[in-house]
């Protein structure tokens, strides 16, 4: 799509000052090639360098993280904490634990973060943090070592009021455990609301584990009634079988839809009738198995597939739950001839530049990840408002208030789409309408 002028010279600028990281770039694109028209609606935003400072994280940490296996052996790995922009309320975004995480992938990640957070409508700013760290194949004792040694630095640049961490890709409930454990003993404050995520007996929230999932369902939900179509009797294919994953399967079939299936970074299964979620929780939370016992366990029902994508299942709609730039033109296009007629990023920016502009030119209603997941860190929002009242709400309560958040994104989506003259574009209405909120904090805030 073509860039407005100014925007054009602001993004070139943005690759020189920030060479090789590649997802970075694509994030910072995807966003300056909508936000055109809220640009030349308020040229005050532009005589302040808003879009500018946007791009430029406000703080960046990198840290060594040295820790010892359990054989004694000693490992070196690389600590992550990028804390974007605090206009709107403290950093804010998840911990990523995968041994691909590079500096360029906290910002895209944080970037992205900042944009979403404000699409909620709740007071946080965006952060994003993690490490090249890979918890698979490690022992408890080894994962709660490797947190411990990160937390001891990361601690001194976190807290309630300045910036909360949570989970994402390799951080879980396990994680996020050891993690406060240590800040509580460096510290020694029961600071419960520096970090989210956390166990519901020590200061967490009911429903932020299933936060996101639900909430990227409930949105798709939203996207179905303005297409005048729910999730009755429609197959749906969702990829991973994490912590997004599983919520989302677990609420697409309390809503009437039908999962048929799902996968990990070894393949994906295929089951006609409805993947057993019950089945995928105790192979993936308990066991923490690989996806192929799955088909090996539902005997001849499933079948387990790893030569070919998981977009290729024939589906009315697709949930992209597991990580970045997994559905590219061609499976995009898989998507279109298998009859999708919306997708929900679960995951964070899972569609390619090209694989979006497939599914908008089909007429396939897309709902980008920073409006479509935006449920867990909302949630974990929620969680901090209880950690700060020392309040605990009902699972029920939760799940309504996390229901009325979604359907306002969607609402704001939507109603800033038409507004701006490009009706059904949620990829444009979320970045227009969480670009307006940022933009008027940070002109009423002065040059900081
Ligand atoms: P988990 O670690 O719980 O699960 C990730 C899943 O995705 C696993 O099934 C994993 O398979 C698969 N996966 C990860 N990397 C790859 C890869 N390179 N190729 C293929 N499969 C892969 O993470 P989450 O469920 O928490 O996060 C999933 C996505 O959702 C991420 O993009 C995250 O940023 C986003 N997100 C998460 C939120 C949360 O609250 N947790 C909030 C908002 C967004 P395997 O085990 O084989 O690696």
């Amino acid at each position: 799509m073509p860039m407005h002028g100014d925007l054009e010279r602001i993004y070139a600028d943005v690759l020189a000052r920030n060479p090789g990281e590649r997802e970075f770039h694509q994030a910072v694109r995807e966003v300056l090639e909508s936000i055109g028209p809220a640009v030349d609606k308020h040229p005050e935003y532009a005589d302040a360098k808003i879009v500018e400072r946007i791009c430029e994280p406000e703080r960046q940490i990198i840290f060594r993280v040295p820790w010892e296996d359990d054989r004694g052996a000693i490992h070196i790995n690389r600590g992550f904490r990028v804390e974007f922009n605090s206009a709107l309320g403290p950093y804010k975004g998840g911990l990523r634990f995968h041994p691909t995480v590079l500096l360029g992938t906290v910002k895209f990640l944080g970037f992205e973060q900042v944009f979403k957070n404000a699409l909620t409508g709740l007071p946080i700013g965006g952060g994003k943090g993690g490490s090249d760290f890979d918890p698979k194949g490690r022992s408890d004792r080894e994962v709660m070592r490797f947190c411990q040694s990160f937390m001891t630095e990361l601690y001194r640049h976190i807290g309630e009021y300045t910036d909360v961490p949570a989970g994402d890709i390799g951080v879980g409930s396990r994680e996020i455990g050891y993690l406060f454990g240590q800040y509580k003993r460096i510290t020694n404050r029961y600071e419960s609301g520096v970090l989210t995520g956390k166990g519901l007996n020590y200061g967490g929230a009911q429903v932020r584990r299933e936060a996101t999932g639900y909430g990227c369902a409930f949105f798709v939900e939203e996207m179905l009634r303005a297409r005048g179509e729910t999730f009755d009797g429609k197959d749906v294919v969702v990829s991973g079988s994490g912590n997004v994953a599983i919520y989302t399967i677990e609420k697409v079939h309390q809503l009437g839809g039908r999962v048929v299936a799902c996968s990990d970074s070894s393949g994906f299964v295929h089951d006609p009738k409805g993947i057993d979620l019950e089945l995928i929780k105790d192979l993936k939370e308990v066991r923490r198995e690989r996806i192929g016992a799955y088909a090996e366990e539902r005997g001849g029902e499933a079948t387990f597939v790893t030569d070919r994508s998981v977009w290729e299942v024939p589906c009315a709609v697709a949930l992209p739950s597991a990580t970045q730039n997994e559905i590219d033109e061609a499976d995009a296009a898989a998507l279109v001839r298998g009859g999708c007629i919306a997708v929900g990023e679960g995951a964070n920016m899972p569609t390619t530049p090209a694989g979006a502009r497939v599914l908008l030119e089909a007429g396939v209603s897309f709902g980008p990840g920073k409006a479509a997941n935006a449920g867990g860190v909302a949630t974990s929002a929620l969680e901090m408002q209880q950690n700060a009242s020392r309040d605990s709400w009902s699972f029920a309560h939760s799940e309504e208030r996390l229901r009325d958040i979604m359907i306002g994104i969607h609402a704001r989506c939507f109603e800033t789409a038409e507004e701006y003259g490009m009706p059904g574009n949620y990829v444009a209405g979320a970045n227009i309408a969480a670009y307006a909120r940022v933009a008027e904090a940070m002109l009423a805030l002065g040059l900081v």
